[in-house]
């Protein structure tokens, strides 16, 4: 399996504006944020999605959680409240085959999907 991009960013081969990191995750701000605060919370070993992370290792997935709960205190939308999404799979627009949540806040979120008419 070849490298993604983020684990050049976890190797430091790809140069990351790193927020936080843990002993099994890394945090670092997304290069095209679409938010006021928008960070990648990303587990150092690679699973495709989060529903493979979760079965295959769910103390990961809770490493995941908290490490974005430190991030929303470092970054202060705590107290406000925060988005932890989890692109899964193209109609989703996954482009990263790297499990990766996407903490953000910073300001009001509307909703991000509709049902259809
Ligand atoms: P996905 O679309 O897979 O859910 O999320 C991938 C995210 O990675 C996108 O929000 C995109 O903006 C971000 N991204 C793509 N290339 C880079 C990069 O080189 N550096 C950083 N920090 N983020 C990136």
């Amino acid at each position: 399996m070849s490298d993604t991009l983020f684990e050049r960013i976890i190797n430091r081969e790809v140069p990351a504006d790193i927020v936080h990191e843990t002993d099994t995750t890394i945090a670092f701000r997304d290069i095209n944020p679409r938010a006021t605060t928008h960070v990648l919370v990303v587990p150092k070993t690679r699973y495709r999605n989060v529903a493979e992370l979760a079965a295959a290792d769910p103390g990961l997935l809770a490493d995941v959680v908290n490490t974005a709960a430190r991030v929303a205190e470092l970054e202060g939308v705590a107290d406000a409240g925060y988005r932890l999404t989890f692109n899964t799979g193209e109609d989703a627009g996954q482009t990263v085959f790297h499990v990766h949540g996407h903490l953000l806040g910073g300001s009001p979120l509307g909703p991000e999907a509709r049902p259809p008419k």
